[in-house]
């Protein structure tokens, strides 16, 4: 299974917003690169608004969506949601450098007083 057709059968995950955050950076940074595959995520993401417009009829009718923008605008909102989770993964990585940086440093100091107090 070569890898566009591996990311067009997620296609209807990423539509239906059940993909895992690790499968949607693939897949966005994918679609991105990738004519055929974005073609083919347009397509679909096309079928899934108008049957969305089918479902909501009765509402008033959005004028007739700009489907490019709609889908550009998805991948934007994916793409901003790829970003916080790799912010939020840095600063997790900041965090925990940190306090292992200051339990050694901790240690150490605890050392410099038992030396200092003749204890080892
Ligand atoms: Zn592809």
């Amino acid at each position: 299974m070569n890898r566009c057709m591996e990311i067009q059968a997620q296609i209807t995950d990423y539509i239906d917003g059940t993909m895992t955050p690790d499968r949607l950076e693939g897949f966005v940074g994918h679609i991105n690169s990738c004519e055929e595959c974005r073609e083919e995520l347009n397509i679909y993401y096309t079928l899934y608004l108008g049957i969305l417009q089918l479902e909501h009829e009765e509402e008033e009718v959005k004028e007739l969506y700009d489907l490019d923008g709609a889908l550009a605008e998805e991948l934007y909102h994916s793409e901003r949601q790829i970003r916080r989770r790799h912010f939020f993964q840095g600063l997790r990585y900041v965090i925990y450098t940190t306090a292992f940086w200051c339990i050694l440093l901790a240690a150490l100091l605890q050392l410099r007083i038992f030396a200092d107090m003749g204890m080892i």
